[in-house]
Formats: C-alpha cells, structure tokens, sequence
C-alpha cells in the first residue's frame, strides 16, 4: 500500500484544535502561548498523539514531545507550533504539527517501518508573545537565560510567571535542550503566509532559508511648538522628519539591490500627539529583514546615513536602540532538494523561495539539517481569521511531510 494523507483524519484534528482556541465575541483562533486555551490545545493533541499509540510527554518548557519508538539512532523530528497570534487563524502552526502525527498515522497504516525513530513535536511560544521562541530554542539549547528571566508580554505580563501558572518550569529550561548527535534532522509544513505560491499557480514551496530580521526602535526629538505662531522654516518638527526618512526607503531598498529586502515603519508615537502642535518627538520601529547577512549590515548602515541626514536637516536629536537581531539562516540544501523532488515525484507544482517570516525550522536548523515545506495561503493572508488555505493543498503539503520523513527515516 502506497503511503498517504487520510485528509479526512487530518482536517478534524486541525477543526478540534481551532475549537479549543475560539471564544464568543472573538473573530479568530486565541491560543496565545502559555494561555489556557493554549495549554488545552496541547493536551487534546497529546491525546492525540497517545491514541495513535505514541510515547508521548511535555518538556519543562510546554513542548509536546511524542516519539515512534521505532529503529534506532537518531531521530527524524517533525513538527511546528501550536500557539496562535491573537485572533490568529485555523493554519498557522496547527496544520505542521497535525500533519506530522498524520504523517505518523500513514506510515503506520501502510505497514511503513522506518530505520531511525521518528518525534513529532508541538512547539510552544513560537508567535513571540514574549519575543521569543521559547520551545525550538530550549530543544536547540539557544534560550538566553538573561532574557528568560526578562521576557515580559505587551502587557507587562512575565514569561516565567506565565510558565510556573501553568505547571511549567522555566528554571529547567536547560533540560529541554537536545544533543545534536541524536538528531537527524527535523521537517516542518507551514502556511506560505504571502503570496508567492498562490500567484504563480504553484501548490508547493520548499524554502531555502529564513531572512534575518532587526528590530529597531528609534525616536527623534525636537521641539513642540505652535502650529500658527511657529513659521515654517524655524521648526524643529520630529514627523517632519520621521516623514524624510520614510520617504527615502525605496532609494535604500533600490541601492541595496536584493529582491528579499524588506523595511517597515510599523508604529509610530508623536508626541505630544494633537493636531495644533508641532510633534516634539516621534518614536517609530523599523524592521529589517533580508536572506543575506551582508545586505542586513548594509542596510543597517543605509538606515543610519538616511536618519542622520533627516535628522540634521530638520534640527532633531536623533536615538536609534536595537531591540533584536536574528541573523539570516539558511536551511539544510540536502533537505531542500530531496523535499522537492518527493514533491514532484508526487506530482506537484514545485518551487523553491525563502521564508520571509520566522519559523521553528530557523531555530532547529543550528542543532540539525531543517527543512520547511510551504502550502499556499489565499490571498496571502495569515496572523487573520480570514486566513486560509485549500484542503487540497493541506493534504499535497501533508503528503510531501508524509514522503520526505520516509526518505529520511528509511
Ligand atoms: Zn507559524
């Protein structure tokens, strides 16, 4: 019997799950990491897991961990998250971590009996509510104690208090962490959350990286005023110059010449923020993200020419602080290919591209080879209710998670 994806099996696990995240009044899915509904996402899919006759347990920092105890060796890891943004969708993260134990299931089914022992793993905290990514930093022994500790949500709420609420133990968070020689590698199956496969008329994408990402937040300052006494060539107007800079960004963006460049404004706080002032500061985050680690070092110092240049031509004192920085990271490039040619073998519309957003596979990929198959999103959408994704595209996206554990456990 050829392997495959029972589609029907795999949708009501993922259904169930977006039952548990969804409350009256909300649009979407709220399983916020460490949140109850979070906490009971991960037991019903533990039971899950244990149903379908896996070893299966929680580490002290809420990764579900459920071994095949089949072969020996290293073990093939496959998983993805199973916290949501708020009001987050059906797709992200639920559908890798249903679709591995799926995968599991119809190895299981078709009599499969793999050479090393396969884990299917729900990550925790992977949507950086505190962030972070608790769970894939803890199994690759990344989390930085320091900010552990520190880590605190929007609303000033701690990691650790959340975690220790919930039976958690964040002080042990150094047993989570895995011996890279008892890995052979880790697969995860994601939502795309752009475009770029939809558009192209393409089922599947296997990335090839995830771009690096700064987080900056910068203010300038110079002097509120009156917006009728004050002429225009004497003010020292901070959103006059927030807007320079801003307007530069294509010049930065062509000058840097990578397709993958990204920068983004986000939030911006004026103050004081009413109409008949002239803003005295302007608080603003920029975001930087590229596949390539030297174009994220030009384009670092690009934004710091441009935010001089705006800051001296409209007498404002400039501050720039680095919040974050997550290098570029480029995924296992054997993985790569053998995940694209069981795609194709498969008989579906393949492409590769890089991951413009974060993902556990980033994390995995310091402690063993990670590959990241991607499914379409219509309309690009994701971190929205009105994420989606064809259910035919979840079982081609299932079964290129399904082939490539077989190629990799065989
Ligand atoms: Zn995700």
């Amino acid at each position: 019997m050829n392997p495959a994806i029972d589609l029907d099996r795999l949708r009501a696990d993922m259904l169930e799950l977006a039952r548990i995240g969804m409350a009256a009044g909300r649009p979407g899915i709220n399983r916020p990491s460490f949140s109850d509904a979070d906490m009971a996402g991960r037991r019903f899919f533990m039971e899950r897991c244990r149903h379908a006759g896996l070893d299966t347990t929680m580490d002290c920092v809420g990764n579900v961990l459920a071994r095949w105890p089949v072969g020996s060796g290293p073990v093939v890891m496959a998983g993805s998250h199973l916290d949501t943004v708020p009001d987050g969708g059906v797709f992200d993260g639920t559908l890798g971590t249903c679709a591995a134990l799926e995968a599991v299931r119809a190895m299981r089914a078709a009599g499969v009996t793999p050479k090393h022992p396969i884990e299917v793993v729900a990550t925790a905290d992977e949507e950086g509510r505190f962030g972070g990514m608790l769970g894939s930093q803890g199994l690759a022994g990344m989390v930085d104690p320091g900010w552990l500790e520190a880590a605190t949500d929007s609303d000033g709420i701690r990691l650790v208090h959340v975690m220790r609420a919930q039976g958690l133990e964040p002080d042990r968070y150094a047993e989570a962490a895995r011996d890279p020689a008892t890995l052979h590698a880790f697969l995860e199956l994601h939502i795309e959350q752009g475009p770029v496969l939809e558009s192209a008329g393409l089922a599947i994408g296997i990335a090839t990286g995830v771009s690096g990402v700064f987080n900056w937040t910068v203010t300038l300052t110079g002097v509120a005023n009156h917006s009728g006494t004050t002429p225009m060539d004497l003010r020292r107007d901070a959103f006059a110059g927030l807007a320079a800079f801003a307007g530069r960004i294509p010049a930065i963006i062509a000058e840097l010449t990578s397709d993958q460049a990204r920068l983004t404004i986000g939030k911006v706080e004026l103050a004081p923020n009413f109409p008949h002032t002239i803003p005295g500061s302007a608080t603003f985050s920029i975001i930087g993200r590229d596949i390539d680690d030297g174009i994220m070092h030009r384009m670092a110092k690009l934004c710091r020419r441009e935010l001089e240049a705006a800051a001296r031509d409209h007498g404002l004192a400039l501050e720039i602080r680095e919040e974050s920085r997550l290098a570029p990271v480029d995924l296992a490039p054997d993985v790569a290919t053998l995940l694209a040619e069981q795609s194709r073998h498969l008989g579906y519309a393949t492409t590769t591209l890089p991951s413009g957003a974060g993902h556990d596979a980033q994390t995995m990929q310091h402690v063993t080879r990670a590959g990241l198959i991607f499914v379409p999103s219509k309309g690009g959408i994701s971190h929205a209710p009105e994420e989606d994704t064809d259910w035919r595209d979840v079982e081609r996206g299932a079964n290129v998670l399904l082939h490539g554990l077989i190629a990799l456990a065989a």
